[in-house]
């Protein structure tokens, strides 16, 4: 039996974020305000779409990021998602959400991630519970996938689905990793190596479209010492976000992914 939390206790993470969801407690009630904002706009969009695809790209959470207030500047977009990137890493005790690999020190490279992705989903993009952080492997082998075989559900329906309703997909927020996943990772001077075993079809599932994918990438990176450093120092890089640089980096990073799944799916 999965277990999954009441709605009782989702209640109270709610309310506890909502309380924090400004560094300054002076602006929390407006951030607050703004955030109720954005959450309609998503809604707006959600019931604009044509079969719920979009004619254009949903930026909304990029909307967000630019976000400044005239009246008071401490209340920006990017302070919001800074504060939310604090909260969300620190309730996952600083470890991406899906590999459990400690999160880099850098903004870029530890996404904050949707769970049901916002090009799909876009009526939960301000969801806190679709959020969560991850590193950049995970974030890019995400990407806008939903593996379940209730995605048109998923992705159709306004409300955000009940914890019960993931019983073949992986939910960070709702899902207990130790009962769905086991993992064994070793170090060594040149080698990192990590196996995971889906416990559950929930974990069957990540492991199969994630995780054992991951596990090759590393021992491919890590068998490369050079390569790992580089890797390393653009994932660590901290550019502005949707800079030149940024943009590149991203570009790069998907690149390389695709690259390495080329050449790991024809060994
Ligand atoms: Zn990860």
């Amino acid at each position: 039996m999965v277990s999954v939390p009441t709605e009782a206790a989702l209640e109270a993470i709610l309310e506890d974020y909502l309380r924090q969801c400004h560094g300054d407690p002076a602006h929390v009630a407006a951030t607050q305000d703004y955030l109720k904002v954005m959450t309609r706009k998503a809604l707006r969009q959600f019931r604009r779409r044509p079969n719920n695809k979009p004619k254009v790209e949903i930026n909304l959470w990029d909307e967000l990021y630019n976000f400044s207030c005239s009246k008071t500047p401490e209340i920006s977009g990017e302070l919001i998602r800074k504060q939310l990137r604090t909260l969300l890493e620190k309730g996952q005790h600083y470890q991406c959400c899906y590999c459990r690999r400690p999160l880099l020190n850098s903004g870029h490279a530890k996404p904050i991630e949707h769970v049901l992705p916002r090009s799909k989903c876009v009526q939960h993009t301000f969801n806190l519970f679709n959020l969560v952080v991850c590193c950049v492997d995970c974030n890019l082998r995400k990407s806008n996938h939903i593996w379940s075989l209730k995605e048109g559900e998923f992705t159709s329906e306004q409300e955000y689905p009940s914890p019960e309703s993931f019983d073949d997909l992986y939910h960070p927020r709702f899902h207990n990793y130790n009962e769905h996943i086991k993992f064994i990772r070793l170090q060594s001077n040149h080698h990192n190596i990590s196996i995971y075993k889906g416990l559950t079809s929930q974990g069957k599932n990540l492991c199969a479209n994630m995780l054992t994918h991951l596990s090759q990438k590393e021992v491919f990176v890590n068998g490369n010492p050079d390569l790992k450093e580089y890797i390393t120092t653009i994932d660590q890089h901290t550019a502005e976000t949707n800079s030149k640089a940024d943009k590149a980096i991203r570009v790069f990073q998907t690149a390389f992914a695709s690259a390495t799944d080329d050449l790991l799916y024809e060994l």
